[in-house]
């Protein structure tokens, strides 16, 4: 059986602050159940590691820890996030879909107007239909997506502490799961000098949070699963794909991603205990909105 032991010492230190304090009294007791209500919650969040934290941590800890403590939220739009959602609960079942659009009316639907009196879908969410529509006439997606349980949620340690993930589409007979990723452009290139692929993949880390998750149904349900990852554009008309994990740069990529987490969650878990301070990237929206300044820096020597 899976303990916390080993994240418990590591992770109970001296706080600093009464959330903090209260983060080491929630982490000597036994760690919260996940349920579907309660998997998103900050609360679980101060117990499991997950891969989007993981991520908010490495881009700008300063940012990721004052979003945990609910001190700040980023102000830019959820529309993004939203057409995401609203891709997935389509496929996650009828219920879950119609749920969803009546929990988020506001933000799809336009105001009420006299020629328009009940208000109409807006264009991201049309568009959003219409990637729907090209996943669900594709046969292969059908065949891969269609069958298995959706939101799976599994947990399990790495390296002694504990993590958590949600599976979009778990189908353990056949030893598989998929993801399903709602991308501007599958073949955009991308900027980020820290990955050696400059696609979307690659750039927004999911070969890190495919081994994650391969990693937690190993530990959850005992079977070693291969990731697939559903890709569809927001282009007009959109664009989808399917793709695997299953060549040497996408392997080494994965078992790189399970060493970098290693490597780097130790520090990730003092930074939330309060035991060392979180550091400030300095460029991102929230380091922008808390900046002061202190000192004078050399022309030649902007960042770039
Ligand atoms: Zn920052």
């Amino acid at each position: 059986m899976a303990t916390a032991t080993k994240a418990k010492k590591k992770q109970v230190k001296k706080s600093q602050t009464d959330k903090q304090n209260s983060l080491a009294e929630e982490q000597s007791s036994q760690p919260m159940k996940l349920t579907a209500d309660n998997y998103y919650s900050h609360e679980t969040s101060w117990q499991y590691m997950s891969v989007s934290l993981f991520k908010d941590f490495e881009k700008c800890e300063a940012r990721a820890l004052a979003k945990l403590k609910e001190d700040w939220k980023p102000a830019s739009s959820s529309v993004p996030l939203l057409v995401g959602n609203y891709v997935h609960s389509y496929f996650e079942s009828a219920k879950s879909h119609q749920d969803f659009i009546e929990e988020n009316k506001k933000e799809l639907i336009t105001k009420p107007t006299k020629n328009d009196p009940n208000g109409h879908l807006r264009a991201e969410f049309k568009s959003a239909n219409s990637m729907i529509q090209t996943l669900q006439a594709d046969d292969m997606f059908n065949y891969f997506y269609a069958p298995g349980d959706k939101e799976v949620i599994v947990t399990g340690e790495i390296d002694g502490y504990l993590w958590k993930g949600k599976i979009d589409s778990l189908v353990l007979d056949k030893g598989y799961f998929c993801d399903l990723k709602t991308v501007d452009d599958i073949h955009e290139r991308h900027f980020n000098t820290d990955v050696a692929v400059p696609n979307f993949i690659y750039d927004r880390e999911y070969d890190l949070q495919m081994a994650v998750y391969q990693e937690l149904i190993k530990q959850t349900f005992g079977v070693f699963c291969k990731p697939y990852i559903f890709a569809v554009s927001k282009q007009t008309p959109p664009d989808h794909d399917a793709f695997k994990f299953e060549g040497m740069t996408d392997k080494y990529a994965m078992q790189d991603d399970i060493r970098k987490i290693k490597e780097l969650q130790p520090h990730f878990w003092k930074v939330m205990t309060g035991e060392v301070a979180p550091i400030s990237c300095g460029k991102c929206d929230y380091c922008r909105e808390t900046k002061t300044l202190s000192s004078f820096t050399n022309a030649s020597e902007i960042e770039v």
